[in-house]
């Protein structure tokens, strides 16, 4: 309690919050005593946990990079310029083609179209060539014994230590620095639950096998609810004057509504007919690009909660059988917000009595809330958008 009093002192002479340290974590030895006899207990082998975790110590650089905290915040464009660029377009498109025949035959028993499968796995590790160079146990035995996410990586920790057990890979296995593996990222429950082997070696092999590669992938998104038959969603022009509160993923109309509502595709083309329902996305604010988003796209969200992630996988998708880019225009001053400048408008909006859910200099949905209604009440475009317009303004009134 004093600790968090002492936050909340700190935080207006302008000190983040988050940036504190969890508690240090326990010493390491008795913990490992502890972990090991869990596992054991999940019957896990002896002989695995002695290969797994014998002369095992926590990585330093696994923590740094854990608690890295940029300083700017990435716009919408220049992740979108950074993660679809030319160069992964066209290596996209010779993998498209060079994997034609194998990935036609996991898109029809899996449902999940060709293009995404290869969309995926350009933005995941840059089509298998970077997979991660950390040892995964390392890497989870560290963020399992450090306090501040110790619940998520103890739980994956064991998963792999199951999955070794059971021989799916080797216990030297490597990945991200936060146990993602192979050439789809894939977490360790996500491995255990939605991997296969579509080659029929026995093995689900993430690493090497491009059949289990794409049949993971496809299975993965298939399970998670993708509609074989929908695209993920695209661009739009939205009609002046658009209620913006309709805006954002908690509003979900039929196509034929937000047709009379006056949306178009790029261009003045009427909306599909189909039945199905959509979102408007505004990754940049009302002046930046609309997107009408399908149920594909909250399954992409499910793979990776990011907007702008999901946003990027359906546009490469689109780009590899040969879409132009957006039609929106990339404003001349595409400017991100530091890391203090968003702390500032939260800590003005929360002065003025809209909750941002705390002071961390990270826009989340609270914040996006609480800025949406700071503008509906002096009568601004509400778009939930943080930009340097509306910190000039907070600090005005
Ligand atoms: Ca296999």
């Amino acid at each position: 309690m004093r600790k968090f009093l002492m936050a909340l002192i700190l935080s207006s002479v302008s000190v983040p919050v988050w940036a504190a340290e969890p508690a240090p974590p326990p010493p390491f030895a008795p913990w490992l005593v502890e972990l090991n006899s869990e596992a054991k207990s999940r019957g896990i082998s002896d002989a695995l946990l002695a290969r797994a975790l014998g002369g095992i110590s926590p990585i330093k650089r696994v923590i740094e990079l854990d608690r890295r905290q940029p300083e700017f915040s990435m716009t919408f464009w220049s992740y979108l310029t950074k993660s679809v660029n030319d160069k992964r377009i066209k290596k996209g498109r010779e993998m498209l083609a060079k994997h034609k025949t194998l990935l036609a035959k996991v898109s029809k028993k899996m449902g999940v179209p060709p293009r995404f499968l290869v969309a995926f796995w350009g933005l995941e590790t840059n089509f298998g060539s970077y997979t991660g160079v950390f040892p995964v146990v390392g890497a989870l035995v560290t963020l399992a014994h450090d306090r501040r996410r110790s619940k998520f990586f103890r739980a994956q920790l064991l998963a792999v230590l199951e999955l070794m057990d059971q021989g799916n890979f080797p216990v030297d296995v490597k990945g991200s620095w936060a146990g993602a593996m192979g050439n789809h990222q894939f977490i360790p429950t996500t491995y255990r639950d939605f991997a296969v082997d579509f080659d029929g070696d026995g093995k689900r092999n993430l690493w090497a096998s491009l059949p289990d590669i794409f049949a993971s992938a496809a299975n993965y998104l298939g399970r998670s609810g993708w509609e074989s038959k929908r695209t993920w969603g695209r661009e739009v022009m939205l009609p002046k004057g658009l209620d913006l509160s309709l805006t954002g993923l908690k509003v979900r109309k039929p196509l034929a509504d937000w047709q009379k509502l006056g949306v178009r595709k790029m261009g003045g083309g009427d909306l599909p007919k189909a039945q199905i329902d959509g979102s408007i996305v505004l990754p940049a604010g009302y002046q930046g690009p609309a997107f009408l988003v399908y149920k594909n796209f909250r399954t992409i969200m499910v793979w990776n909660r990011s907007i702008y992630y999901a946003l990027a996988v359906g546009h490469l998708a689109d780009r590899l059988i040969g879409a132009g880019p957006l039609k929106a225009k990339i404003p001349e001053n595409d400017k991100a917000l530091s890391r203090l400048d968003v702390m500032d408008i939260q800590r003005r909006l929360s002065a003025k009595g809209f909750d941002t859910g705390g002071i961390d200099g990270r826009v989340g949905p609270m914040t996006r809330d609480a800025i949406k209604s700071y503008q509906k009440s002096v009568y601004l475009p509400a778009d939930g958008y943080p930009n340097m317009g509306l910190l000039e303004r907070l600090r005005g009134s």
